[in-house]
């Protein structure tokens, strides 16, 4: 079904080429928190993402965390580490975190991506928000119980996608 397909498929965040991104005319990418930019079993980013997040910054990409985990603190606390603005409580696939983190950025949904591990939470609120999607794949298989159910329909949707390495 369309609405669960990503447009990419790629291993990790960091393997994402920003300037590629740019020439399509994207100026702004949202990232899910776990296990996109911080695995689930650690607080912090790898140095890889870190060092991608820079160059992100520095090329000019407006950059902000959307997630859905509901300790506030904890969400704050990795989108201050990393120098991102953030959304906490996001409820995706709803796409009204979408929308908002949108308009602090002051960019429409042509020009923006979102990047999570997640089929059925961040590629169906981008969908669902006219927002291209970049899966990645999850960095550790540590998850909360709910999301390990869900990961067992999304090896079976991802099936017939390539990742890309
Ligand atoms: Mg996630």
């Amino acid at each position: 079904m369309r609405i669960f397909s990503p447009k990419r498929y790629v291993a990790s965040v960091d393997r994402i080429d920003l300037n590629e991104l740019w020439a399509q005319g994207k100026r702004a990418i949202m990232l899910d928190r776990d296990n996109t930019l911080v695995p689930r079993d650690r607080k912090t980013a790898p140095a890889e993402i870190c060092a991608w997040l820079d160059r992100a910054r520095d090329k000019g990409f407006a950059l902000c965390m959307v997630s859905n985990n509901w300790h506030r603190d904890q969400v704050m606390r990795s989108a201050s580490e990393l120098g991102l603005d953030a959304i906490s409580h996001a409820m995706k696939p709803a796409p009204f975190a979408l929308r908002a983190a949108l308009k602090r950025m002051g960019r429409t949904a042509g020009e923006a991506v979102l990047i999570g591990d997640q089929l059925y939470t961040d590629v169906w609120a981008g969908n669902f928000a006219g927002v291209d999607t970049i899966l990645v794949k999850p960095q550790t298989e540590v998850d909360l119980w709910y999301t390990q159910i869900f990961r067992i329909f999304e090896r079976r949707a991802l099936r017939d996608l390539t990742c890309e390495e």
